[in-house]
């Protein structure tokens, strides 16, 4: 295999695990009173030594108040806030493993990330209790089915509180900390479980290590810290469960001296007012967001000024949107390309790069990359598009429980397939170009077509159906979009488009607000397949024509 490397190589410590790594610093001079998050849910905020001080203390009540199992399992659903931190780092710190859930998804979506992760904890945002009750029974009559024990969760919740349930931090926060700890197995273990569908099926446990996140600070550090540093604050609305917004204000941010204000949930107005107060220099933005920016008088009204940086993990814009931004703000555009299963940021630009339209950037440190074709037998040739797939320190050793698509997903000696298809330039600039994954990406959410089709074909006017992305212009994202082959007795055509709306209406109903079927359910007399049977996505938008539940 012909195997491109990172132009350059650093050294990662082996034993360093993520506690130890909160207590030291990547940049010299780091005070433990430099302020590195606030939030506008509580409107706490938090300086490093305060993380250190109140993760140490509260990582000693949970000791004491459960004697966790090594290893044991901790599902964190709450909203974007300067708790978020201290939550993750006292599960790090009492040797658990995090499952980050997104606290806006829907009962039964809760009770399929219980069943991938099976956690032993759950420290859960008050109002969002009923769901995780929900969710835990469906998930414990789930795994029951398949012959798997599990006990159900110990529930805590935090920032509200519920009646008979033990309360975060306040019922733990003890006078002392406990000892920070030291492990030699940083490589094997899990610091944890983030969801992710990775190329095909509905949403997965994705096996992070304490080396994988610790090799990512590292790597970004040394790749470019311009935008990573002291001086650097940021406004962060992604979800905290979301990979794109982990590392950076749990890991990289208190190592570096980053300061995240972080929003409970994406308002432009209000994202607007803390760039102000915050004078936010750095943007982590999904492109109908940048779009926003792009499109509105919101850097006029508020002041950008100290803008620096605009981080954008999607393909790259077009001229126009490119020179209309550009106008709003003295920020750089910098395309970032990430993922769940890389723990962070596989290659990004440099502040230094220039670099022709439409490219990524060259490779943080220390990756190795093949590109594949023809179903991962070849090498592609030279200069040519072919599937990604990577090696390195920050790459998951493969998804919780599920052997199965451990198999598809490392198809030989440690290389991970993204699924995604990308070029190499000579100079080792990397660009992506396509997809073989199923995924659909909704304003950066990942969305399982599995997951929608097995719902559609449980609807009783369905035969068979097939979910596909369509690309909208006007938002810069793809929409889920649904073709379905009705049952014969909708002969009518009212019939059939109240059907299709029905339809429609019963899946959104369903699912987490991303999922819903923007695109609209189309009629089809036949779902395009392959001789196995296979329904080939990729060609469904070209059905995308008769009666439709947006008619
Ligand atoms: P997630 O794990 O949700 O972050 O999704 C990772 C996937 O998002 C990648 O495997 C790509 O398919 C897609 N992605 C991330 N960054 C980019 C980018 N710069 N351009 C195109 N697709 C991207």
């Amino acid at each position: 295999m012909r195997i491109y490397k990172s132009s350059t190589t650093i050294s990662i410590p082996q034993d360093l695990n993520l506690t130890e790594l909160l207590h030291s610093s990547g940049e010299p001079d780091l005070h433990p009173s430099h302020l590195i998050a606030k939030d506008n849910l509580t409107n706490r905020s938090l300086t490093i030594g305060e993380l250190r001080e109140r993760a140490g203390r509260i990582a000693n009540g949970l000791k004491t108040s459960y004697n966790p199992r090594d290893g044991s399992r901790w599902a964190v659903i709450l909203p974007n806030s300067v708790e978020y931190l201290e939550v993750v780092h006292a599960v790090l710190w009492v040797g658990g493993v995090a499952c980050p859930i997104n606290h806006a998804i829907k009962a039964e979506e809760i009770g399929h990330a219980f069943s991938v992760t099976r956690p032993d904890f759950v420290i859960v945002y008050g109002p969002v209790l009923p769901k995780v009750l929900e969710g835990a029974g469906i998930a414990a009559s789930e795994l029951k089915d398949g012959g798997v024990a599990w006990d159900g969760p110990n529930i805590i919740t935090v920032i509200e509180r519920a009646e008979g349930y033990a309360h975060f931090p306040d019922d733990f926060l003890l006078s002392q900390k406990l000892a920070i700890p030291h492990y030699h197995d940083t490589k094997s273990r899990l610091a944890t479980v983030h969801l992710s569908s990775g190329t095909t099926g509905k949403p997965k446990g994705v096996e992070l290590t304490h080396y994988n996140f610790v090799s990512n600070v590292y790597q970004m550090r040394a790749h470019d810290a311009t935008q990573l540093n002291r001086g650097t604050r940021v406004v962060a609305f992604t979800p905290y469960a979301h990979i794109a917004n982990t590392t950076m204000p749990l890991f990289l941010g208190p190592f570096m001296g980053m300061m995240h204000h972080a929003m409970p949930s994406y308002d432009l107005e209000t994202f607007g007012q803390l760039v102000d107060s915050n004078k936010a220099t750095s943007f982590q933005g999904v492109p109908s967001v940048v779009l926003s920016f792009a499109n509105t008088d919101i850097t006029k009204r508020y002041d950008f000024s100290n803008a620096e940086v605009l981080n954008v993990g999607s393909p790259p814009f077009k001229k126009d949107i490119m020179d209309r931004l550009m106008s709003k703000a003295p920020w750089r555009l910098n395309q970032v390309y990430g993922m769940t299963e890389g723990a962070g940021y596989i290659a990004y630009q440099r502040a230094s790069d220039k670099l022709p339209e439409g490219v990524v950037g060259h490779f943080v440190p220390n990756i190795e990359a093949v590109l594949r074709i023809n179903d991962g037998k070849e090498d592609a040739p030279e200069g040519g598009p072919g599937e990604l797939w990577l090696r390195g320190p920050n790459i998951t050793r493969g998804y919780a429980f599920n052997p199965e698509a451990n198999k598809s997903a490392f198809p030989r000696d440690g290389w991970y397939n993204t699924g995604d298809i990308c070029t190499i330039s000579k100079d080792g600039v990397i660009a992506v170009v396509g997809r073989t994954k199923e995924l659909i990406k909704y304003k950066g959410f990942q969305v399982s077509p599995t997951e929608l089709e097995g719902y559609l074909n449980s609807h009783p006017c369905v035969v068979e159906a097939g979910v596909g992305p369509w690309w909208d212009e006007s938002q810069l994202t793809e929409l889920p979009t649904a073709y379905v082959i009705l049952k014969q007795h909708l002969v009518d055509e009212r019939d059939r488009k109240n059907a299709l709306k029905e339809i429609h209406g019963a899946i959104d109903a369903r699912v987490s607000g991303y999922k819903k079927l923007r695109g609209g359910v189309w009629e089809v007399k036949a779902l395009p397949k392959n001789p196995t049977g296979k329904i080939l996505r990729k060609q469904l938008k070209d059905q995308r024509s008769g009666l439709s539940s947006l008619d």
